[in-house]
């Protein structure tokens, strides 16, 4: 971009672009401040936005990367182009993951309000919308961690006053899974501070036999234990393990100013193992690490366009912890929380299968900033006594606020998506139907009876 470009676009402040996308009569000059970088936009929309429709990108088959993502227009004729792609993306059956940088931009910025209302609207169209995901961690081995997550407690680089501790024993977790159940959580989650599992034969039979035993009570396991081969991976499959833990924190332009021992790339190795093993990914990142809304967009960028999206989508609200880097450096930074609503609200929409949990921080969050989280499309919550080496509200508080709000715990292993029916579209593209309105009032009822959703589904 031009420096007279960048200095106009900087001089345009951000809220006027989100005003202006919304109104048709002001989508011109939306238009026009977009076309002070139409090039980067028209490099990677060109190709979907005038890809042929045909029976066959219609047509869906549960595989993202075969799905309609090369549709120009959507199930209800909807076109994918600039200054359209919240209602393209609205009337998407099945997700897609060619999501361009500047698509995802695009939606970030829609008027708070509407941006919000509409993620609810979609996340009723694949999730039961009264269920919320009660979710436990426990921390089976803390400290003397040799990364420099400058963010971390846990990290051996930094003397926050943590003290490293030995792996704890089996019964130990068993005990912790069986409160955690008892509670209401219907996934038990192992983290770990290591860097990776390579030379740690032991440890891994031991996380084995843990993820069995959380099995055999009935409830979903997950795992963080740093970067991991596919042959350590098999074993914690083995055992019956439901999901990995592996976050790529932040945007891969300001990932280098929270991580130098591991780079972005590692990260997204990991996440690619885990996935092509067939366990589920639990990927997601911290807001409030002293990045830019930019960087926002860059974090849901690369995780929408991820080959599958992650099948849960953990959304963290840094502590800053005394002692690490991270809270010097965010001394003067507040994270807005409108930034964290704008955040889920767009993960929903371009990611709407993916389980979004409201993870470390929550409990900074007022009640009502966690409902708007809850309205916005986030379907999950950690609760139980710590967030690894950070408070967490604990489970009689959760519940008694999950009532009044009128939700219901999920139970596990429950397949919240609803299947969406592709609605018919034109063939030709002389014959593409006008934009008609999306469906979106399928569960007008917040608190409704599970059957009663089904049946109107
Ligand atoms: S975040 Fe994980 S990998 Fe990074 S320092 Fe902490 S424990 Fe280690």
């Amino acid at each position: 971009m031009s420096t007279a470009k960048r200095s106009l676009k900087q001089f345009l402040p951000l809220t006027l672009t989100r005003k202006f996308n919304t109104k048709t009569h002001a989508i011109n000059a939306a238009a026009a401040i977009n076309n002070l970088s139409s090039r980067s936009y028209e490099e990677t929309n060109n190709a979907a936005a005038t890809a042929p429709v045909n029976e066959k990108n219609t047509k869906t088959n549960g595989n993202i990367n075969t799905d309609n993502g090369s549709m120009a227009i959507n199930a209800n004729g909807t076109p994918r182009t600039r200054g359209n792609i919240l209602q393209f993306a609205l009337g998407l059956t099945t997700p897609i993951n060619n999501w361009s940088r500047d698509e995802i931009r695009e939606i970030y910025n829609t008027p708070l309000m509407e941006l919000s209302y509409q993620a609810q609207l979609h996340h009723r169209k694949f999730h039961n919308p009264t269920k919320i995901q009660l979710c436990t961690l426990l921390n089976i081995k803390t400290g003397g961690c040799t990364e420099d997550c400058k963010y971390c407690a846990q990290s051996s680089r930094y003397n926050t006053g943590l003290k490293a501790e030995k792996m704890i024993p089996v019964e130990e977790v068993i005990e912790a899974a069986k409160e955690a159940k008892a509670n209401g959580s219907t996934r038990f989650c192992l983290g770990s501070a290591w860097r990776e599992m390579k030379g740690r034969k032991s440890a891994l039979k031991r996380i084995g036999s843990m993820i069995e035993a959380i099995n055999d009570m009935g409830m979903e396991s997950c795992v963080t234990l740093g970067m991991i081969q596919q042959d350590q991976l098999n074993m914690l499959k083995d055992a019956g393990l439901t999901a990995y833990n592996h976050n790529i924190d932040t945007s891969r332009e300001h990932y280098p100013n929270v991580i130098s021992t591991r780079s972005y790339d590692d990260r997204l190795q990991t996440i690619r193992n885990v996935q092509e093993l067939g366990v589920s990914a639990c990927t997601g990142g911290i807001l409030g690490l002293g990045e830019t809304e930019e960087d926002h967009v860059g974090f849901l960028h690369t995780l929408a366009t991820m080959p599958q999206h992650p099948e849960s989508l953990p959304i963290n609200r840094l502590v800053p912890i005394k002692g690490t880097p991270m809270h010097e450096m965010v001394k003067d930074k507040q994270l807005g929380f409108d930034e964290v609503l704008r955040t889920i609200a767009t993960a929903r929409i371009i990611m709407p299968k993916s389980i979004i949990r409201l993870a470390a921080g929550r409990y900074t969050m007022k009640e009502h900033e966690q409902f708007l989280c809850f309205m916005s499309g986030c379907n999950a919550i950690f609760t139980g006594k710590k967030m690894l080496t950070t408070m967490c509200t604990g489970w009689e508080e959760d519940k008694k606020m999950l009532a009044k709000w009128g939700f219901e715990p999920l139970e596990s292993f429950t397949k919240t998506h609803r299947e969406v029916k592709p609605k018919q579209v034109a063939v030709d593209a002389k014959e593409q139907p006008k934009e008609k309105k999306v469906k979106l009032n399928a569960y007008p009822l917040f608190a409704k009876k599970d059957k009663e959703l089904a049946a109107n589904n």
